[in-house]
């Protein structure tokens, strides 16, 4: 396969048109059969559903080219999965399961020119989303739907190493206790701008969300589940019902109990805990684990053992074996890998 001619290693975190993506369209109540196109953009409706009242949900994953040059993604089924129950919870009809997996293959193969060589650390980010497109002005969901595949080569999320950020705890909330903070809608990332905008402007990398009830609990970022580490090496994940499941996170939490042998637990984690950890880490698809030195709760700081230079040695640990198995230079647990 000749690859385009890229700096791969300079790209960003950014939309690159690459030559092909997938679309299925939902009408009279079922998908069509779906294919690849050219186009890039999409008409609609004036008053199409996901412009008036956001019916819209996306995934995220990625293909890239292992060491023995097979080009692969990083168990898609449970994006499929994923969306799925996402779908359900906003009134969409799912797109079938086995037909995202297969729809993931092929807008792969035919931007295979796009996924990035092996060592440059860049990989091909696929956006699958799904929303309402027919005109809506009374409140209901969309009848017709479309679903989408986009790629777009991305580079290296940590240029030059990955320096631990630091977090403030957010006066907003996230997602309510019994709303969408658990699924993939576009909706929980619209009300995150403000809170992010905010952030940034005051220095910070990324907000913490605490739980909305009672604001006692650690939730996660925007975008990112936490992972901590305890002083005797336990792994420890925020458990809630708010809480988006993060596939890395769950990949995570799975390598440290059968790859490295630690205890790997999910369970509430109350913010006054959190100064006792020795590391701190968010997780997600973009950077796998960025490590977390410092979390400011309005002027107060915790600083974890780890510091501000370098990863935490347990955090390093799960990074290093998940990009292996991701990689291809350690042995993936059956069905972790799909090859295209
Ligand atoms: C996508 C996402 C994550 C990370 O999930 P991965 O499956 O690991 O990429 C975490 N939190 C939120 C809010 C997300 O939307």
């Amino acid at each position: 396969m000749e690859k385009k001619d890229i700096d791969w290693s300079g790209l960003g975190f950014g939309y690159v048109k690459t030559d092909k993506r997938y679309v299925a369209n939902f009408k009279n109540g079922a998908w069509d059969e779906g294919g690849l196109t050219d186009d890039a953009n999409i008409v609609m409706n004036e008053c199409a559903c996901v412009l008036q009242y956001a019916q819209t949900c996306f995934e995220g994953l990625k293909a890239y080219t292992t060491e023995d040059g097979r080009t692969v993604c990083f168990r898609p089924d449970l994006n499929a999965d994923r969306m799925y129950n996402t779908a359900l919870r906003l009134e969409m009809p799912p797109f079938p399961k086995d037909k995202f997996v297969d729809a993931v293959k092929q807008v792969v193969k035919a931007n295979e020119a796009w996924v990035p060589p092996y060592g440059s650390g860049a990989t091909l980010y696929l956006r699958p989303y799904l929303f309402g497109i027919n005109p809506v002005i009374g409140v209901k969901p969309a009848e017709d739907y479309q679903f989408r595949i986009f790629t777009t080569p991305v580079g290296p999320y940590f240029k030059g190493g990955a320096k631990p950020l630091t977090l403030c705890v957010s006066d907003f909330d996230r997602a309510a206790p019994h709303g969408t903070g658990h699924i993939k809608a576009g909706l929980n990332y619209a009300m995150s701008l403000h809170p992010i905008v905010e952030a940034h402007k005051a220095g910070y990398a990324e907000n913490m969300y605490l739980d909305a009830a009672t604001r006692t609990k650690v939730e996660e970022t925007g975008g990112a589940n936490f992972i901590f580490v305890t002083k005797d090496n336990k792994v420890v994940t925020p458990k809630s019902n708010s809480i988006l499941p993060s596939i890395t996170r769950r990949s995570l939490m799975y390598v440290a109990k059968e790859y490295l042998g630690l205890e790997a637990e999910e369970r509430e984690v109350y913010f006054d805990e959190v100064k006792d950890f020795a590391e701190c880490g968010l997780c997600g698809t973009a950077a796998v684990i960025s490590p977390v030195g410092k979390i400011v709760d309005h002027g107060k700081e915790i600083c974890f053992p780890s510091g501000m230079d370098e990863m935490g040695p347990v955090t390093k640990k799960l990074y290093d074996t998940l990009t292996g198995i991701q990689m291809g230079r350690l042995e993936a647990p059956e069905g972790w890998i799909v090859e295209i």
